[in-house]
């Protein structure tokens, strides 16, 4: 079975998590540092802080804001949960934005109707998600986000290793040249794996410290106090990551080139193997800034002029041993979020959802595997 997505652990991964146990320290100890250190030098950040999954850090990126109850965060209809929920960790509302059809992602035009819906309320951040890897417009939605008085937070799980060009400079996904903060996971589908795990990435020393004390319970050390006395001048949580999972992070991190050229390979054979199916099976639209390392291969498929369902389709690739997933159900539509915001009318969002599909890709993919995951689909849609 190839599944839509899963880790490549090596043996040296093993060896560094087994030094990892037979050290001094299992958690907060040096190789939390040492893998922050690698990671922000890797994607360009003066910072990194890394904590419990990347659910942790968008909350603490929101709690790193203060952003309080009754304050508006946006976030688009496609992406998970998560991005939508951490808004209302901290009391405050969600606005979605809807976004393009054939991209997924959040658009100025997107954002700045979403804006238009936040009325008396205050906005305080704005959350592109760079879904399956391709990266959102982000000077253009940074102007947007700080005319309305708002900052950025990109949630980058997808897009670890995805580079960009604005005009001449070019940039990397993490760099925060056009954000306050950007967030990532390490869960076993993602670039790099720790099984559990996460990162923020900022420039701001001030809100790196600030996620610092409130990924530990929100415990400060002042200069010059006894060495046992601690204060806690606001409640923060556990949310560390420990150093077995550092050094596995580490052992991973290292690899992110030679996962991200594997990615980038596959990515290119799909591109050719799924041009003859198209128009019934299209790849997601690159937007032209953007030069990603994907993390999902996901095509748009129109199930109706197929006469098959999306149903039929993932059970017809299940018989033929390939996994696909559907990334994302709009979150708009989540009964927590009908019963808080009623029915909202997000076609873009609907138009993604109804087409979307993604196939197999990770790097321990064998080189024929895009010709059996794209043989399994032309049998699973009868073309
Ligand atoms: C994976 C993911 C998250 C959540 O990360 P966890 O580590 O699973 O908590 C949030 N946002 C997006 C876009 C993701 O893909």
């Amino acid at each position: 079975m190839l599944p839509y997505g899963r880790q490549t652990i090596e043996d040296d991964d093993i060896a560094a998590v087994a030094e990892a146990l037979r050290g001094d320290f299992l958690t907060t100890g040096p190789t939390v540092e040492a893998f922050e250190r690698a990671f922000a030098e890797t994607v360009g950040a003066r910072h990194a802080v890394a904590c419990a999954n990347g659910t942790a850090a968008l909350h603490l990126a929101m709690l790193a804001l203060k952003v309080q109850p009754g304050e508006v965060v946006i976030a688009p209809s496609i992406t998970f949960l998560a991005t939508a929920n951490c808004a209302r960790y901290v009391g405050a509302d969600v606005v979605f934005a809807d976004v393009d059809p054939d991209t997924g992602l959040m658009t100025p035009q997107t954002l700045a109707q979403a804006i238009g819906h936040v009325g008396d309320r205050r906005l305080r951040a704005v959350l592109p998600v760079h879904l399956r890897g391709d990266v959102a417009e982000l000077p253009a939605l940074a102007a947007l986000a700080a005319a309305a008085g708002a900052v950025l937070v990109e949630d980058a799980p997808h897009a670890l290793g995805t580079t960009m060009r604005f005009g001449n400079a070019a940039e990397t996904v993490g760099d925060v040249r056009h954000s306050a903060m950007a967030t990532f996971s390490f869960h076993p589908v993602k670039t790099i794996a720790t099984g559990e795990g996460g990162m923020v990435t900022t420039n701001d020393p001030a809100i790196a410290e600030r996620l610092r004390t409130l990924r530990s319970h929100g415990m400060v050390r002042p200069a010059g106090a006894e060495p046992w006395w601690y204060e806690m001048p606001e409640p923060g949580f556990n949310y560390r990551l420990p150093d077995i999972l550092c050094a596995l992070g580490l052992s991973q991190l290292k690899k992110l080139p030679r996962f991200a050229a594997r990615r980038r390979t596959l990515a290119a054979a799909y591109a050719e193997a799924l041009a003859p199916l198209a128009p019934l099976v299209r790849q997601a639209v690159r937007p032209a800034w953007s030069d990603p390392v994907l993390h999902l291969m996901t095509v748009l498929i129109d199930f109706e002029a197929a006469g098959r369902s999306r149903l039929e389709v993932v059970e017809a690739l299940k018989a033929r041993g390939v996994g696909s997933q559907v990334h994302y159900i709009p979150v708009h539509r989540q009964p927590y979020y009908r019963d808080l915001y009623g029915d909202l009318d997000l076609p873009g969002a609907d138009a993604w959802y109804a087409r979307c599909l993604s196939l197999p890709l990770y790097p321990g993919m064998e080189d024929g595997d895009v010709a059996t995951v794209v043989s399994a689909l032309r049998a699973a849609l009868k073309i």
